[in-house]
């Protein structure tokens, strides 16, 4: 892991030393967190990044997961499309299911700390068992602003009983008689996902990964799942193809929290049959170098999604200066402004036209990507993500007390 002072050419030496004069006031304190998966998706890639620089400014940080079996993945992936809008059937066995595996977690897990973030509905529940003087902040990562009322009611039976929640954009606010602040995510500009990479190194693994160079790639990195729309997507890229020259790749892998990825993989497949100019990878989780080495080749970066809490891999693609046509929902709109530091859409019409602009006006291009990596700098790496909780947690062990500008 790299050290704090190295991220000084990336954040600026006054976010560090702010940084670092915050965490004094953490010092020795614990801070859990828990989620649901070690590998794959955006909160894993962010604790396994923040969680060594809490270490080293003298905190001491835990990760613990909840487990469960395969049926309550396929209950909490229902808790998680309802709660982005996208219609399910929950039954009151699924409800069950939900309570007796977080009974189940209460007692497999060590919750012991000062401070806990609880991230997302998958361990929402184990609230039950906050011990009395910690403090716990319920961290939602959805977009929660069309929420399904049957799951959001069931779950908000656990999240108004947390000292605060935390959410990545005002839009996702709800009514709830705790305070609610706004976080917004974050990524790490030294991780492998997000270093500077030699052109060589890049030829190279896009070599391995038999990625050809010969056209400009534009490229979706996401899980396969239907919120993601990498079938609208290919659609999109179909239309333009007879007036372009381009190779369309959508790269993605699975989380283990995530049941639906290996059908959404296999229609992304059927879709993609017999044109060599559309490539579908699937990558183990472990691929960061691999991913930053995709992004960085590639001429425009999508996140077509229809659904989406942040969106980490549009300031990933922006952080490289590539410019991103990214669907206007969820966080996207706080990290795109349109036609300023990328392109917001709403169809796949839009995203259809605005490839095809943007390959036809490179020096358009270029100017988005650089105006959305300033935009990144300022507001989306992991140096100003980690104060923002340190903040949090001095202002809930103070009770409150404390006046903090976050
Ligand atoms: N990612 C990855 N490999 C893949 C697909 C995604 O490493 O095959 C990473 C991606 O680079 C990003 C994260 O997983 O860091 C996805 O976060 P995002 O917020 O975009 O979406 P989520 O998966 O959390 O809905």
């Amino acid at each position: 892991m790299p050290k704090i002072e190295e991220y000084t050419a990336a954040a600026g030496r006054s976010a560090i030393e702010e940084l670092k004069a915050i965490a004094g006031r953490l010092e020795g304190k614990t801070i859990l967190n828990v989620n649901s998966t070690a590998v794959g998706g955006g909160v894993a890639e962010i604790l396994s990044r923040m969680l060594p620089m809490m270490t080293e400014l003298g905190i001491r940080p835990r990760w613990e997961l909840v487990k469960g079996g395969e049926d309550f993945y396929a209950v909490t992936k229902k808790f998680h499309n309802a709660l982005h809008g996208s219609r399910q059937e929950l039954t009151p066995a699924d409800f069950q299911l939900y309570r007796d595996t977080m009974k189940a977690n209460m007692d497999a897990l060590d919750l012991d700390s000062d401070i806990a973030l609880i991230h997302d509905p998958q361990p929402a529940g184990l609230i039950d068992k906050k011990p009395a003087a910690a403090k716990w902040l319920w961290r939602c990562h959805i977009d929660l602003s069309n929420r399904q009322d049957d799951v959001w009611d069931f779950l908000k039976g656990y999240v108004s009983r947390y000292d605060a929640a935390v959410i990545s954009a005002p839009a996702f606010s709800q009514r709830l008689p705790i305070k609610q602040f706004q976080v917004p995510p974050s990524i790490d500009p030294l991780a492998d996902k997000n270093r500077e990479l030699p052109e060589e190194e890049i030829k190279a693994i896009m070599e391995r990964l038999q990625i050809p160079l010969d056209k400009p790639l534009i490229t979706q990195v996401s899980r396969f799942d239907r919120l993601k729309d990498p079938l609208g997507v290919i659609q999109a890229f179909r239309m333009i193809q007879p007036y372009v020259t381009a190779r369309l790749l959508l790269v993605g892998g699975s989380a283990d929290d995530d049941p639906e990825g290996a059908q959404v993989l296999a229609e992304a497949r059927e879709a993609a049959k017999g044109d060599p100019d559309i490539l579908v990878l699937c990558l183990p989780p472990t691929s960061n170098v691999e991913i930053n080495a995709i992004q960085r080749a590639s001429a425009i970066i999508l996140q077509k999604s229809l659904k989406e809490g942040f969106g980490l891999t549009v300031s990933e693609a922006l952080w490289k200066g590539k410019p991103v046509i990214a669907g206007a929902v969820g966080g996207i709109p706080l990290q795109v402004t349109h036609k300023y530091s990328g392109i917001l859409t709403r169809t796949i019409d839009g995203t259809a036209y605005w490839m095809k602009r943007l390959l036809h006006e490179p020096a358009y291009a270029k100017r988005l990507g650089e105006n959305g990596r300033e935009h990144v700098r300022e507001n989306f790496l992991l140096t100003r993500h980690l104060r923002d909780y340190l903040l949090l947690a001095i202002y809930l062990q103070s009770g409150g007390q404390d006046f903090i500008r976050l």
